[in-house]
């Protein structure tokens, strides 16, 4: 559903607000929504439920790196209930904009049904509950934006778990961590559908600290959630049920949530001290985002 154009000197060029794409396709408006900083590399077109998208990837020097304008740290904790726990003991929700168009889906799908498959009216029906999933996707996405945006401008360390890791050690039978009652949220789509909300929401923390010149760090999430935050003693035990945590050795108290909070960033400091501060020696790259103009 989408093609990248590279060697964008060579077959395309902008002007104002349009494209002039190859093949004999010709210039084609869009809306720019924004101005296109740098030098573009490439372009993809893309196409999603009926519309067509235009995305530029830049690239530009930047004379002195970024100085991100706080000095704070803070660590996230990902989770389903509550989208994220901060270390400062703040939530946030996930935005079901699933849930809310929930019952006009329901509505869409079972008309489908009564229609014969494949005939005109299943086709624009079909076309309908497509639109309506483009609908959700993008409020989830936008809602993403707006929190992360938010975050990155706040914090210059941001610490959250590694989910490659996370995702080998916590099975979906919720084995390793107390976190087995989640088990049926964690299975199956439902499963699915969080961690893309999780990787898209680390994914744009990790090029939004860029930009600021922060830092993103992922860590082990190994025992994050058994930790106690005060004394560091480590037990299931410390963790009675899934919201509270008490610890068995200095009897420490605290939402579990936000204890895993602080264990992530204590465990970010400790990877930023290892590593000797700063992200000495890494490439000055930036990643570009993954913002899509609407052809007009
Ligand atoms: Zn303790």
């Amino acid at each position: 559903d989408s093609i990248r154009l590279v060697q964008f000197d060579k077959y395309c060029r902008v002007e104002g607000n349009r494209i002039k794409l190859p093949n004999g396709i010709g210039l084609v408006k869009f809306r720019k929504s924004q101005d296109i900083i740098g030098v573009i590399k490439n372009v993809t077109i893309s196409k999603k439920s009926g519309h067509w998208y235009v995305s530029f990837g830049t690239e530009r020097e930047l004379a002195e790196k970024p100085v991100h304008p706080s000095k704070t740290a803070i660590g996230l904790d990902l989770g389903i209930t509550k989208l994220l726990t901060t270390s400062n003991g703040e939530t946030l929700k996930p935005k079901n904009s699933f849930k809310a168009n929930q019952v006009k889906l329901a509505k869409l799908q079972r008309q489908l049904s009564k229609k014969v498959t494949f005939s005109e009216n299943w086709k624009k029906q079909n076309r309908k509950i497509q639109k309506l999933h483009h609908h959700i996707a993008n409020i989830r996405h936008d809602y993403l934006h707006k929190i992360t945006t938010s975050i990155s401008k706040n914090h210059a360390m941001i610490a959250c778990e590694d989910l490659k890791v996370a995702n080998m050690s916590r099975s979906a039978s919720g084995s390793m961590e107390n976190k087995g009652r989640q088990v049926k949220a964690k299975s199956g789509l439902n499963r699915a559908i969080l961690d893309q909300g999780w990787g898209m929401m680390v994914n744009m923390l990790e090029y939004k600290q860029q930009w600021q010149g922060g830092l993103l760090i992922k860590v082990n999430p190994r025992y994050t959630s058994q930790t106690c935050s005060n004394c560091q003693h480590i037990a299931k035990e410390n963790r009675q049920t899934q919201a509270k945590f008490e610890c068995v050795k200095c009897g420490h108290k605290a939402n579990a949530d936000i204890n895993a909070a602080k264990n992530i960033l204590s465990a970010g400091h400790a990877v930023l001290s290892a590593e000797g501060g700063c992200n000495k020696g890494r490439p000055m790259k930036q990643k570009t985002s993954d913002i899509r103009e609407k052809v007009a």
